[in-house]
């Protein structure tokens, strides 16, 4: 038996070929991929290429029989965790100090057709969340609104906000924070669709190059080394920095004196805790017709290496890999 997958072969090129049936170890699951959307942090992955199948947004029904799981929706939480270190036995989840695999960057992922998944990386999704819409939960609901809950003890909801990168993440956290009470949320992005949704979100636009306004919170969503470097130079006295954009390359600071003569907090988080899945299930339910239009444009396996190719161009904000019987298409 095989299954149809993407390798991602580096130079930017994908093929679909046959692999094995993924074999299921003890304390895993057979999971039949419905959905998987795409990252941005996958395109080092299209650059380099990968010995694994890639994909981490990862939708799909259990297909063990037997299993208290079999026939279930459910998500897959990325970091595989010991469940026994301190980290983990604090609830982080995502933080364990044993275990640093990730579903879909060091074992295969969730573009093709099924993978093999630790048990405890099942996330089941209630019925009335669609197919369409339940990937929305992990990096653009999950990472997005576990960074503002970290930060939110430390800025005050009634202060000036500030989001770089109006991607999915940026999307996302506009959402969140105006759902935690954040009221006066500005957004900058070069490319003018995506500002103008973050506009109809509710966000005012802000100039990228606009380095007088300053802002209590900013929320570095783009992982440009420009952005982050612009944002320790705007963000207020005893304000925070929240690094929640990914990038490869070194980073370099060069402390200028409004970066240097200034208290503030600097914050990163790459993705959340299983305990927060709850009450994201109850983000997106309160918002999701909003929710909704992050949605992507639906497509099927053969199409992956074109549709990556127009995500990477960025003339797609968050396209959804749709797989199997059960696809819409
Ligand atoms: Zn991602
Ligand atoms: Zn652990």
């Amino acid at each position: 038996m095989t299954i149809q997958a993407a390798r991602f072969l580096g130079n930017q090129s994908v093929s679909i070929q046959e692999w094995p049936l993924p074999v299921v170890a003890p304390g895993e699951v057979l999971l039949r991929v419905r959905r998987t959307a795409l990252c941005g942090s996958d395109i080092k992955l299209w650059n380099k290429g990968s010995t694994w199948i890639p994909g981490h947004e990862i939708f799909g029904v259990v297909d063990q029989p037997g299993h208290a799981l079999h026939g279930k929706r459910c998500l897959v939480f990325i970091p595989v965790h010991c469940g026994h270190c301190t980290s983990c036995l604090a609830g982080d989840t995502h933080l364990c100090e044993t275990d640093s695999v990730l579903v879909g960057w060091n074992r295969h992922g969730g573009y093709g057709e099924a993978l093999s998944v630790p048990e405890q990386c099942l996330l089941p999704v209630p019925d009335d969340i669609s197919d369409d819409l339940a990937p929305l939960l992990l990096d653009t609901i999950g990472t997005s609104a576990h960074g503002i809950r970290m930060a939110k003890p430390l800025v005050p909801a009634a202060c000036p906000v500030l989001v770089m990168g109006a991607g999915p993440i940026g999307l996302g956290a506009i959402l969140a924070l105006q759902d935690m009470g954040f009221t006066d949320i500005s957004v900058s992005d070069p490319r003018a669709s995506r500002l103008e949704l973050a506009m109809e979100f509710g966000a005012k636009a802000h100039a990228i190059d606009d380095m007088a306004t300053r802002f209590s919170f900013v929320l570095e969503c783009s992982g440009a080394h420009v952005a982050r470097n612009r944002a320790l130079h705007i963000v207020r006295p005893h304000g925070v920095v929240l690094l929640l954009g990914e990038n490869d390359n070194p980073w370099t600071i060069e402390e200028t004196k409004p970066i240097r003569r200034k208290d503030f907090i600097m914050m990163r988080s790459f993705y959340f805790p299983k305990s927060d899945f709850a009450q994201n299930i109850e983000l997106l339910r309160r918002h999701r017709p909003l929710y909704a239009r992050l949605k992507g444009q639906v497509f099927p396996l053969a199409e992956l290496p074109q549709m990556f190719a127009r995500f990477a161009a960025g003339e797609l904000i968050k396209p959804l890999l749709s797989v199997g019987r059960d696809s819409a298409l």
